[in-house]
């Protein structure tokens, strides 16, 4: 059945705001007309369904690890990454995997109700993967290794890369190996990863804590950490994260850079530089949860980057709320709804390659339909601030 949906403001994100905006799908979702301004009467609306809200595309969340839903509220706040890495490597994997897929099945529902259309999804294992395959919602599959921190060798974490991958295939998703962090992984695993089979697209934790550039300095509680586990670090002459990945990951590869805490215009000029498929994961939440602090929004903004939202695991976030994420950048920086709107949707959907079905209401894309209420008269976010999904 062909559905009309009406509200106060349409955001189309490919195209300026509608006041009292009309956006008309197929049965399959379709998106098959959008409408000028006043697309309806308010008095006597007809046919179409009327909502006093923001209707919007479904979101796009780049950066997700389903794997760890069950981990809500087991870690503290306010750690440090050091200190949050060094927990998560200590309680991982000690619930019962029962408890893991419940708590996954729970975070897939939650995440498609609230409205969000695709996922850029973290695995370690194959855990998440029955949720991922029956969900309504598109996940990409980032098959996430690392050795030496795991106590692994490189090619053992290679071959785990691979098997997760393959089950990721042998059961219809969309999957490819990636390295975690530019301080988890080896010399030899960073300089191998581009020759593996799968390696499309590295989704990769960038510049999250000063900690992980402290490092090779010799210093910091990375450092400290390290030396205190007797792990050996083979990479300390690459000199600095940036070089890390701008040394070892070929300029042909799609990236996607995930948290950029304490990323420089330097690190912003050498990466757009060498990566033409380039794309920015910011999560703002788990940022504040973990480091309490923001990535320099002002200066990615100042770059015109394909700035993306994730909201990284319930291990460092209250809530897998993309409006909550939305919220923080938006008050954080003094950006306007369009702005973080487009970030959440279209850009996402641009990362993931997924531009031409979702993130916009154009004719011919299945983008979902989501309805934003509890914004005020000028459309900022307020602490009541929700979203659900209509289509
Ligand atoms: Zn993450």
């Amino acid at each position: 059945m062909t559905r009309k949906i009406g509200a106060k403001v349409v955001m189309p994100v490919s195209g300026e705001p509608i006041r009292n905006g009309v956006v008309t799908f197929d049965e399959a979702g379709r998106v098959t007309a959008v409408s000028g301004e006043n697309g309806f009467d308010p008095a006597c609306p007809g046919d179409v369904e009327v909502y006093d809200g923001v209707l919007t595309p479904g979101f796009v969340n780049t950066h997700s690890h389903l794997e760890l839903a069950y981990m809500a509220g087991v870690l503290p706040p306010g750690t440090g990454l050091a200190g949050f890495i060094k927990r998560v490597m200590e309680s991982k994997f000690t619930f019962p995997e029962e408890v893991q897929r419940k708590a996954i099945a729970d975070a897939d529902k939650h995440l498609w109700e609230s409205g969000v259309q695709a996922v850029g999804d973290i695995s370690n294992t194959t855990v998440s993967f029955e949720t991922k395959k029956n969900s309504p919602i598109k996940y990409v599959t980032y098959a996430e290794i690392f050795d030496f921190m795991a106590g692994m060798s490189t090619e053992a974490a290679m071959q785990q890369g691979e098997e997760v991958v393959a089950q990721a295939e042998r059961m219809g998703l969309e999957a490819y190996v990636t390295l975690h962090a530019t301080y988890s992984v080896s010399d030899k695993l960073f300089g191998a990863w581009h020759e593996m089979k799968h390696t499309g697209c590295l989704s990769i934790h960038y510049r999250e804590s000063l900690a992980d550039d402290e490092l090779f300095d010799r210093t910091g509680p990375f450092w400290d950490y390290f030396q205190e586990k007797g792990f050996e670090l083979d990479f300390l002459n690459d000199g600095s994260s940036t070089n890390r990945i701008l040394r070892h990951i070929p300029a042909n590869r799609r990236v996607l850079l995930v948290h950029n805490s304490n990323v420089t215009a330097s690190d912003i000029e050498q990466m757009k530089a060498k990566y033409e498929r380039l794309s920015w994961a910011l999560c703002p939440m788990s940022n504040l949860y973990i480091e309490g602090k923001l990535p320099p929004v002002e200066l990615m903004s100042a770059y015109n980057l394909n700035l993306t939202i994730g909201t990284d695991s319930l291990s460092s976030n209250t809530d897998l709320s993309m409006v909550a994420e939305m919220r923080a950048l938006a008050e954080g920086f003094n950006l306007p709804l369009p702005v973080v709107l487009r970030w959440a949707t279209l850009n996402g959907a641009k990362a993931l390659e997924m531009d031409r079905e979702i993130g916009s209401f154009e004719v011919g894309k299945t983008p979902g339909a989501v309805l934003i209420e509890g914004l005020d008269e000028a459309l900022r976010f307020t602490p009541t601030t929700s979203s659900r999904r209509l289509i």
